[in-house]
Order: C-alpha cells, then structure tokens, then sequence
C-alpha cells in the first residue's frame, strides 16, 4: 500500500512541477493512459529526460541511464535498460524541456514502464486536462463551432474520470482507443480543441450530485435511444432525444452482404445451428431500432438481439432495416418493415438494388409459408439504416447541429442527457479508482 501512496505523491508533484495547462482542476490526481501492453521490449530516446526512478521501494532509486538511447525488456520480472538489470520497477520516466516520444509520437506527462508477466506496459502518466488535448481532436473535428467542441470536452472529461481504473488489472486507467476514448498526444492536438479544453477545465457533467456515465456516439440516425433499450438497464439522463444530426454523413447509409457471407459470419459467431438457411421473425422498434431476428440454420436456430445482429453484420449503428433478396430470376425481396410480423414481399426486377417492380403477397396463413419460396434461395441481404454508434446519450453530429443552430455547450449536453448540469469537479466527492457514475 506504502508503495502506491509514494507512487502517488511522486508523480503528483512531478506534474505540478510541470504544469503544461493552468486550470483550476490542476489538483485533479493525474491519470495513467495505456500506450502499450504484451510489449517484448520499449526503445525509448532518454537523451532529454530529466531523469528515471524506480519506483518498487518506499523510497524512488534513482536509475543510472546509461545512453541516450534505451531498449527496455523484461526478464524475470526485472525491467532491464540495455540489457543491464535496474529493478522490478515501475520505473518513471521523467521528461526534460522536451515531450517524451513513443514510436515517434510525442506526449505531455511522463512515462511509466511496468513488468508483467515477462513483458512491459506503457503507460502515460499525465493531468486530466493534457490527456483531454489529445482526445477531442481525434473524437471530433476540429473545424466544428467551439460550443460542440466544449460539449465534446465536457463530455469526454467525465467520461474519463467516471472510468478510472477501467484497466486496473494492468495498472493503468483508460486505453487509447475507442474501448475507452481515442487519445492522441500532443500530434492531434488542435488549437481550437486546446481552447474548447481550457475553457472548460475541470468541468464535468453530473446527475444529483453524482458523475454521469456521459457516452457518447457519432450519430444515431434521427432520434437517440434510451438506454434501457440498447443495454437493458434504465439510466434517469440517458433517455431518447430529438436529434440534431441531419447533416451527418451516417444519415442514411445502405450495406449489402451476399448471403454466403453472411453464411460465414454465421458459422464464426453461432456454430452450433449449422448452416444459416433463412432469417425470419425480425422485430423493430417504431423507431426503427432493430430488436431482435431469428437465424435458422440446418442443425438449429437461435434469435440475436439488435446488438448482436450489428456485431455480426459489421452494421454502423442497430437502426436498420432488412431485406433479402432471393434468385434465380424473377427476384423476389422480402422486406420487413417495424411492427409487422411478417415481411413484405416485393418483386425486384434485379438482384443487385432490390429495385422493387411487383408487390407480391404470400401466404403467410400456411403451415409452412415459406414454402411458396422453395425453387429460390437466398442470394444476399440488403440493409438500410440511419446513424453511427450505439446511439445514446451525446450525439456527435448533433452537438454540431446545435452548435450551428446557436445553442452553447450548457444546452447542447442538457439535451442529450436530459436532468443533468454542469459543475466544476472540485464540488463533487471523488473516491479514487472507483468508477462511480451515477445510475
Ligand atoms: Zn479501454
């Protein structure tokens, strides 16, 4: 335990020694970001470092560097530089006048190196609000109005301290990618995301006095979802709202999967019902978000839930449509529309657009209605939908759509998480690692 208080004090001040962003949440405990995990060796440039401490005892050792350049590697869980031994570490890396650079990008902060199972992980120890300079530039575009650049902020400052110690198995918070949020370093950062930052430093979004989990999402497509019906568990301020992402490229958008894709995409995921033969029993929302459909193949079936389906199908968002065209000639599309519970069936005059010539009805009262089908197979599936992401809470685009229409970063984050404020993060009781958005 002494170890990670020492940890703790030490790198607090180092970052205070180094404050890159004077904000008003400087005291905010620095966060650690995973660069890299599973590493074989780490060849870092130390020529510019002010110094590298070991940091395994009550007491940081000072390291011996012994070049300008190192190559790190593991061995029996001692970290070793140049192939000499130095310690079990974590070692710290502190940086110079210079950002520290990994595999030729350049960070704020500085670096921790841990063994773990013979191998290293990265890590970039940095203040809160360095790591957000190089998250927004790579979450939206930097031309956008700054009221959605300060949404986006906002947004991403809460949604980092609420997971804190997301990846706490390998000692570091969150990773760089789109797990967690996409982080970039200094190379992204923009100088209108630097402001949209230090504008709104230490701000965060809160529901009752708690920090909200604030997802966010490129574009739903019209309308964003409510939580409890895209991962079945009710949040108060993830609720449906109206839109504003009319002119996200994702607005509409069409995917087409020959069915012997699809067929593999089947066998990968679901094995156990054999050869995919049909889909049927494809129930949407009004609002067009797709619920669940029934795969049935030759050894069984098994009926997927909208997630699950765009998983599978490699879909932009679950607000989609299906059809699927089946041959030979004439083409006949079934085309299941939300809240019917059989498809629509309509003659394509080809296979490729799904071009409607005919509209046909089938005789969904038999016993076995797909039998009027039996001299055509499927040839492939069709999918028209709207939006890009999980659809909830923050809408990327439409924080830009309301950022053009004159809204500001308050109004744009009350919208799309309706009931919560904004306050500053020195008003609310953190409690550590322990991701405690509210619920
Ligand atoms: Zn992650």
């Amino acid at each position: 335990m002494g170890k990670f208080v020492n940890l703790f004090v030490v790198l607090t001040v180092i970052i205070i020694m180094y404050p890159a962003t004077p904000a008003r949440a400087a005291d905010f405990r620095p966060i650690k970001i995973g660069l890299a995990t599973e590493q074989d060796q780490i060849a870092l440039n130390v020529a510019d470092a002010e110094a590298i401490l070991d940091l395994a005892g009550t007491e940081p050792v000072n390291v011996p560097v012994p070049g300008d350049q190192v190559i790190m590697t593991a061995c029996d869980d001692q970290i070793t530089l140049n192939f000499m031994p130095v310690g079990p570490g974590p070692l710290l890396v502190i940086p110079g006048s210079s950002s520290l650079v990994w595999n030729q990008h350049h960070y704020r902060g500085g670096f921790l190196i841990s063994a773990k199972n013979n191998h290293l992980i990265l890590i970039n120890f940095i203040s809160l609000e360095d790591y957000l300079r190089g998250v927004v530039p790579r979450e939206v575009m930097a031309s956008w109005p700054l009221a959605a650049l300060k949404a986006q902020a906002i947004a991403a400052r809460t949604y980092a301290i609420a997971s804190l110690g997301r990846h706490g198995s390998d000692n570091f918070d969150l990773c760089p990618t789109d797990h967690c949020q996409v982080y970039g370093g200094i190379d992204s950062e923009k100088a209108s995301t630097d402001i949209a930052v230090t504008s709104t430093a230490g701000e965060i979004i809160t529901y009752r006095g708690k920090v909200i989990s604030a997802v966010y999402h490129s574009s739903s497509g019209g309308s964003t979802f409510d939580a409890a019906n895209v991962w079945n568990f009710s949040v108060p301020y993830l609720k449906s709202a109206i839109d504003w992402d009319q002119n996200s490229p994702y607005n509409q958008w069409t995917r087409y999967l020959n069915w012997n894709e699809l067929q593999g995409l089947v066998s990968h995921y679901y094995p156990l019902i054999g050869r995919l033969q049909r889909v049927s029993d494809i129930v949407s929302a009004s609002d067009g978000q797709l619920l669940r459909i029934t795969l049935q193949g030759d050894l069984g079936e098994n009926t997927i839930n909208g997630d699950q389906f765009r998983a599978l199908a490699g879909l932009p968002s679950v607000r989609v449509q299906i059809g699927v065209i089946y041959g030979p000639a004439p083409f006949v599309n079934l085309w299941w529309s939300p809240g019917s519970p059989y498809p629509e069936a309509l003659m394509a005059d080809n296979a490729i657009s799904g071009l409607v010539a005919d509209v046909l009805t089938p005789p969904w009262d038999l016993p076995d209605p797909w039998s009027w089908l039996e001299d055509k197979e499927p040839i492939r599936m069709v999918l028209r939908g709207s939006g890009w992401g999980h659809g909830v809470g923050l809408s990327q685009w439409g924080a830009r759509g309301m950022a053009d229409a004159g809204y500001n970063e308050s109004q744009i984050l009350e919208h799309y998480y309706p009931g919560a404020t904004i306050t500053d993060i020195g008003n609310i009781h953190m409690d550590g690692s322990k991701n405690n958005a509210g619920q």
